[in-house]
């Protein structure tokens, strides 16, 4: 089964972090050990796995972004979001985390982060977790 997280963004670019949230469906799910499947069902927005105890990590990875494929340019996209296609593609809607003994082993800094390129906007997180 899949369980969808939404979330609201609050601006145009942002890196929001879910682990919490990813973390309640896991513990929801009663799945001792397993893979947790993050995927994300947006063209405009995307997730990873980075550093979540700077917070200007998170900064400097939106301004790589936007410094590399910026807002305007001469895109052929006529919706006006062709860069937040483009950062999408480049980051990627989808990670896997392993389940062990209930929780997410995740490394000791890193947190999993909804990658908004196009908002704000009401977006969903869908998650499922295999079991072992
Ligand atoms: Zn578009």
């Amino acid at each position: 089964m899949v369980k969808t997280i939404s979330i609201q963004t609050k601006s145009r670019m942002e890196l929001q972090d879910i682990t919490a949230r990813v973390e309640d469906v896991v513990r929801a799910a009663k799945v001792k050990n397993g893979i947790c499947h993050i995927f994300i069902p947006h063209t405009t927005a995307a997730v990873t796995i980075n550093e979540n105890a700077d917070p200007s990590v998170q900064r400097d990875i939106v301004n790589w972004l936007n410094e590399n494929v910026p807002f305007d340019a001469d895109y052929g996209h006529s919706e006006g979001n062709a860069s937040a296609h483009i950062k999408s593609t480049i980051v990627g809607i989808d990670r896997e985390v392993f389940i062990e003994e209930g929780r997410l082993k995740l490394g000791a800094w890193q947190g999993i982060f909804f990658c908004e390129f196009d908002g704000p906007r009401r977006r969903n997180v869908y998650v499922k977790i295999v079991e072992d």
